[in-house]
């Protein structure tokens, strides 16, 4: 038999047992993986200075939310702390006066942590919250050196006022003298991070409230969310 063919056939031999090596064997699906990415393109993110964008349903740090006019969502009901796994939700509630209003219902949180050296960032959280005041943003660097930076306090926690908005607290006669539904009509979408920066809130649709038992006769009622 000539040296050629005996080549030509020793080269289809070993191409085969390697083949059937790296397909059909545990070890062999092993080394395929390494085999595999050498040759592929080299993917280099170029963290910190181009971020790659997060998925839309990323779970980043919270957000304590505003209505448009200023007054915050939160109305210190302790649900989502008693939602979290970790224990890592401390709120405080307190009543608004008179003189200063925080929050159009009853009660605000005067205080409002979150701990991030607990938190697992699952989410319960702003799935237990009632008026959509905690939210979930885009934003994961978090991460600091010492435990005490972890902790988050509601200053950092709350949006930004939106604009035309005022910061809190207003004055409790003005927020009555403007006859808004806030439960209802005034709803705004949670605002999110998008490469690390505040977008502001958004004017949507009515809240799931407003759904439910609509306001007649309210203008600024809109069904949907
Ligand atoms: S995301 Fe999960 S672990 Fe973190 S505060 Fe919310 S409920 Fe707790
Ligand atoms: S963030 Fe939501 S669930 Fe938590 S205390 Fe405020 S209103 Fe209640």
């Amino acid at each position: 038999m000539p040296a050629a063919i005996v080549t030509v056939l020793t080269f289809l031999v070993l191409v085969a047992l390697a083949w059937l090596f790296l397909t059909r064997t545990v070890l062999g699906r092993g080394f395929s993986v390494p085999l595999r990415t050498m040759l592929r393109a080299p993917e280099t993110a170029q963290y910190p200075e181009q971020p790659r964008p997060v998925q839309p349903r990323f779970h980043g740090r919270h957000q304590l939310n505003r209505y448009a006019d200023g007054l915050e969502k939160c109305i210190g009901c302790e649900l989502c702390a008693w939602a979290c796994p970790a224990d890592a939700i401390y709120v405080q509630g307190e009543n608004n006066t008179p003189q200063a209003r925080y929050s159009p219902g009853e009660r605000y949180a005067e205080d409002y942590q979150i701990n991030y050296n607990r938190c697992i960032l699952c989410g319960l959280c702003i799935e237990a919250c009632p008026t959509r005041a905690l939210t979930m943003t885009h934003d994961f660097e978090i991460s600091a050196d010492n435990y005490d930076a972890l902790v988050w306090t509601k200053d950092q926690l709350l949006s930004p006022v939106p604009p035309g908005g005022e910061d809190t607290p207003h004055p409790d006669r003005e927020v009555r003298a403007r006859g808004l539904n806030y439960y209802g009509g005034l709803a705004v979408t949670p605002p999110t991070l998008h490469g690390g920066r505040f977008a502001p809130a958004t004017p949507a649709s009515a809240s799931r409230a407003a759904q439910v038992v609509p306001e007649v006769g309210d203008p600024t009622h809109r069904k949907g969310r």
